[in-house]
């Protein structure tokens, strides 16, 4: 039998962290909650390709983005 597809209850973001190896300031925040992986993910790019990007508060770097989800599954054992 499968699973019923529960889309509703996953969670996709793009975060933001410092671009710096030397450095590692992540974002507090969540920068944008999207509908689903895939444009979370074109967005995260969408971000890092940027002319504006962000600095970071800490040493000044570039900041890098990153889609990530959250995956609920309250069905599970
Ligand atoms: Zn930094």
């Amino acid at each position: 039998m499968e699973r019923p597809i529960t889309e509703m209850s996953n969670k996709f973001k793009v975060r933001a962290y410092c671009s710096s190896r030397k450095c590692e300031y992540v974002h507090p925040d969540d920068i944008i909650r999207a509908i689903n992986g895939e444009s979370s993910y074109a967005l995260a790019l969408h971000y890092n390709e940027s002319p504006s990007k962000p600095s970071c508060p800490k040493c000044g770097e570039a900041m890098a983005f990153y889609s990530y989800s959250v995956i609920e599954e309250p069905w599970l054992p």
